[in-house]
């Protein structure tokens, strides 16, 4: 049984980076009949907030990215306590006590070596009476786990065979010289005890997971599978970490992004197969296949998304935003020809507001000085509101006849009159809508 979890650390809004994790986890548990567990990260007391925990919940639920159940981290430190216990005993946990300072200063003399700036391990050689002595000085030191100097190795699901020399990686912290337990040890207790088996994270973490593999391998757990997504970069291949926080799930909510866009996109972005709308989450967990990604950094531009959520709405059944739609105070008569016309037309539901508006109030007409006097005469022929579906054929024929204009040079200026704007909507259809013509005199 597929197992995997989505692991944010509450100390921000999750962006369109944490959403390609997250939606890979999802799509390979329900792919499978599996298990999502949403896993909050919050062992760090001082950075973690309830209130970013709480807007994950609701980033997720707007992205119909349902979990199957919640854990904290928090709740659990007996647990990684007794992990760092039995790591003490089989001797591969120890206590260090060198300050950032004195690390600093060992890694720049390595690298002026041209070595590779691993730690040392000189905290092996401290005697008992060495560590009372530094205790007393420093305060509690912090613990390592001592890595087993071997290759480790993995089939990464997207980066293929993976071969790392421990040599090449420092013993990594678990616990701080405060107690705080660090993501390392706890992340390797979860993933082992919740019955973890795919593991996708982003390559930054890469490093990590060599050293957890050994972490669980010490303390008897089952490695599972391993998957690291490429990093996202910005359009032009820039590194997009400074700009994630522009790209909060909430606010591209907020700028009327439609979920299944999103989804639709970040489920193929990345991998060789072509980014496709799709209707809803059966189709993107039908589509998903976490093997057609590729390594290379993946170029995202949030411009694309929108496209992608006009292209959306067009599918979009009136049923579906009936309560919006009434919302913006559009009458129960008009509101399914509304909707049925204007979604054609709009990028986002962002975009709805203006146009009932002009339906309701007229628009600003945009009237060229040549075509003053063909719109007052056009004008002068226009019935009044109530508009049918007939109007604006019947109408623009008299005007033809009438003023032998037609064509572009017909139709646009009596657009731009009754819309104030040069794009819109189908007229025909749009002319029954309208209560009241703002460019009449
Ligand atoms: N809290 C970690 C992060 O957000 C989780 C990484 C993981 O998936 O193991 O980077």
């Amino acid at each position: 049984m597929t197992t995997t979890r989505f692991a944010p650390s509450p100390t921000g809004y999750i962006h369109i980076g944490n959403l390609r994790t997250a939606l890979m986890n999802y799509l390979i548990a329900r792919k499978s009949g599996g298990t999502f567990i949403l896993r909050i990260d919050d062992t760090d007391p001082v950075r973690s907030e309830e209130k970013y925990v709480d807007a994950i919940k609701q980033d997720l639920e707007w992205l119909g990215l349902h979990w199957d159940r919640v854990e904290r981290q928090s709740q659990r430190l007996d647990r990684y306590a007794d992990a760092a216990d039995r790591l003490r005993k089989m001797d591969r946990f120890y206590e260090a006590f060198e300050t950032p300072v004195e690390l600093d200063l060992k890694r720049k003399k390595q690298l002026n070596m041209g070595k590779p700036p691993v730690y040392d391990r000189a905290a092996l050689a401290l005697s008992d009476a060495d560590k009372d002595k530094l205790r007393a000085e420093r305060g509690q030191g912090v613990w390592r786990f001592l890595l087993d100097h071997q290759r480790i190795e993995w089939n990464d699901g997207i980066l293929g065979d993976i071969s790392i020399d421990a040599t090449s990686v420092s013993d990594p912290v678990l616990i701080r010289g405060d107690g705080q337990v660090l993501y390392t040890i706890a992340s390797v207790v979860d993933d082992t005890e919740m019955g973890v088996t795919n593991v996708v994270r982003g390559s930054d973490h890469v490093t990590n997971t060599a050293t957890q593999i050994q972490i669980i391998e010490a303390l008897g757990g089952k490695v599972p599978a391993f998957a690291h997504h490429s990093l996202l970069t910005g359009p032009q291949g820039e590194a997009l970490s400074k700009r994630l926080g522009t790209l909060a799930l909430r606010d591209l909510r907020e700028a009327g992004v439609q979920p299944m866009a999103l989804l639709s996109m970040m489920a193929r972005l990345g991998s060789s197969d072509p980014i496709e709308l799709r209707a809803d989450m059966a189709e993107l967990i039908d589509g998903f296949d976490i093997g057609r990604f590729g390594s290379a950094p993946t170029k995202f531009d949030v411009e694309d998304v929108y496209p992608l959520t006009a292209r959306y709405l067009q599918g979009v059944e009136f049923a579906v935003v009936k309560d919006e739609i009434s919302a913006l105070g559009v009458p129960d008569a008009l509101a399914e020809p509304f909707w049925t016309l204007m979604r054609q037309n709009i990028t986002t539901m962002k975009d709805l507001p203006d146009w009932w508006a002009l339906c309701r109030d007229g628009a600003e007409p945009i009237i060229a000085d040549e075509d003053k006097e063909f719109i007052a005469q056009a004008m002068e022929m226009l019935p009044d509101a109530p508009f049918d579906a007939a109007t604006w054929g019947n109408w623009t024929a008299a005007v033809k006849e009438a003023t032998g204009r037609k064509g572009r040079g017909l139709f646009m200026p009596l657009r731009l009159a009754l819309t104030g704007q040069k794009h819109g909507p189908d007229m025909a259809g749009f002319m029954p809508l309208m209560q009241v013509v703002g460019g009449r005199s």
